[in-house]
């Protein structure tokens, strides 16, 4: 069976120059970049180049750029980081909703040790405005961090506009730009933003990669003791073949933007128009226009996500839904519940994420398998009035549960 990948929201194939890219750091120039010979210097070079070609896609300087093991570590080291170094100044931390879990649990974290955490919310097409944020702004704001696009819905933020607010308040700005970044032009001087995180497996990369953003002379609290590495910044010896693969993505995705963004909206616009003419009842999630090139989100009441998902992989197509619901796991998606979704409808949700090897042949198939699944679920699935008077409450964090926020990628 032709297997068609329709989940680049979670992770990506490394790509073939990647790869090739990245061979020989495992093998002939394994040198350790903090090495004084010949070899530690070659390693330091390759550091260096990776450095600026991620440097030169965000318009940053190399020095701004401190490579991390990926999304997370990035989001843990702004905040966190940020949060300690500026403590005397203010404990109060502004955030949305609808972040991904690795800066939602970081600050619920922060909230634990004494820091105060408001959480804007969206409206229904899971946009943030950016009068809600300027109004929460106190004399003890110390960070606000919002993400450029929402993993889920595809919802694209008013990031430029926020970072006009913060800095007009000498408050600092973190945005995740995890589903951005080599997708969107990112340019944190555009986006007035202080630090910005990214990930390569996202763009074609491998996992365990990624780096901060930090504006030069942003105060930042290093949350990993260890040697000097990254300028005191992230101590751990640099994972040379990974941040080498990385820049050679992000370049890659870089020279490519702008027919691939073209290419892929015209798939995803295919996808959402069929998908919402052919399925009863469907209805899209996130932002009409100002969402992500490649993401589709749909809910579908009497159709629950992880079936769609098991239905259509036995199919040949790997998705993912829209909620975070795993076998463990029933809670709906914290961001579908934040759209104003009932849990009912928050379950039904299916993601298809579009990607560099997505050809219209594979959206024809999914265009064609989608309506069929959602009509066979429909057929088995209870009386939708029965559904409704599901008690949602019985999977609550009564039971170990977390809304959500576990399972997103
Ligand atoms: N932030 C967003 C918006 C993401 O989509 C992801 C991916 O799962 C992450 C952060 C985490 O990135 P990583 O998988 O590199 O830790």
């Amino acid at each position: 069976m032709r297997r068609i990948y329709m989940d680049y929201a979670a992770t990506t194939p490394v790509r073939k120059e990647v790869l090739k890219a990245m061979l020989p750091y495992f093998t002939k120039e394994f040198g350790n970049a903090s090495s004084l010979h010949s070899m530690g210097v070659e390693a330091a070079e390759a550091l260096d180049a990776a450095r600026s070609r991620i440097a030169n896609a965000i318009g940053a300087k190399p020095e701004e750029i401190v490579f991390t093991s990926g999304g997370t570590e990035s989001d843990n080291l702004a905040i966190k980081g940020a949060a300690y170094a500026n403590k005397d100044k203010g404990n109060h931390i502004i955030s949305s909703v609808i972040e991904h879990p690795a800066v939602l649990n970081t600050c619920k974290s922060l909230e634990q040790e004494g820091f105060k955490v408001t959480y804007i919310p969206v409206d229904k097409n899971g946009s943030v405005d950016p009068r809600a944020v300027e109004k929460e702004i106190t004399g003890k704001t110390i960070l606000i961090a919002i993400m450029h696009a929402n993993n889920e819905i595809g919802t694209i933020q008013p990031i430029a506009e926020i970072g006009r607010i913060a800095k007009a308040k000498g408050v600092l700005f973190h945005t995740d730009a995890v589903q951005t970044f080599g997708k969107l032009p990112v340019d944190v001087s555009a986006l007035n933003v202080d630090m910005l995180t990214m990930s390569a497996h996202k763009i074609g990369g491998p996992k365990g990669v990624g780096a901060l953003y930090v504006r030069e002379s942003t105060p930042l609290k290093s949350l990993q003791t260890g040697g000097p590495h990254e300028k005191n910044r992230r101590a751990g010896t640099e994972n040379v073949a990974g941040i080498v693969g990385f820049s050679k993505a992000a370049e890659l995705a870089a020279r490519e933007m702008k027919p691939e963004s073209v290419r892929l909206s015209k798939l995803r616009d295919r996808i959402i128009n069929c998908v919402l003419s052919n399925v009863k009842d469907a209805q899209l999630n996130g932002h009409p226009s100002k969402r992500l090139p490649n993401n589709a989100n749909f809910s579908f009441l009497g159709a629950e996500g992880e079936a769609i998902v098991l239905k259509l992989d036995a199919l040949g197509i790997a998705a993912s839904t829209g909620s975070a619901c795993s076998s463990h796991d029933l809670a709906p998606s914290h961001v579908l519940l934040a759209l104003g979704h009932s849990p009912l409808e928050a379950h039904g949700s299916l993601r298809i994420t579009l990607g560099k090897e997505t050809t219209p042949k594979d959206v024809d198939y999914a265009i064609k398998v989608i309506p069929k699944v959602i009509k066979e679920l429909r057929a088995i699935s209870p009386d939708i009035k029965e559904m409704k008077n599901v008690n949602w409450s019985d999977y609550n964090d009564d039971h170990g549960h977390s809304h959500g926020h576990g399972e997103k990628h």
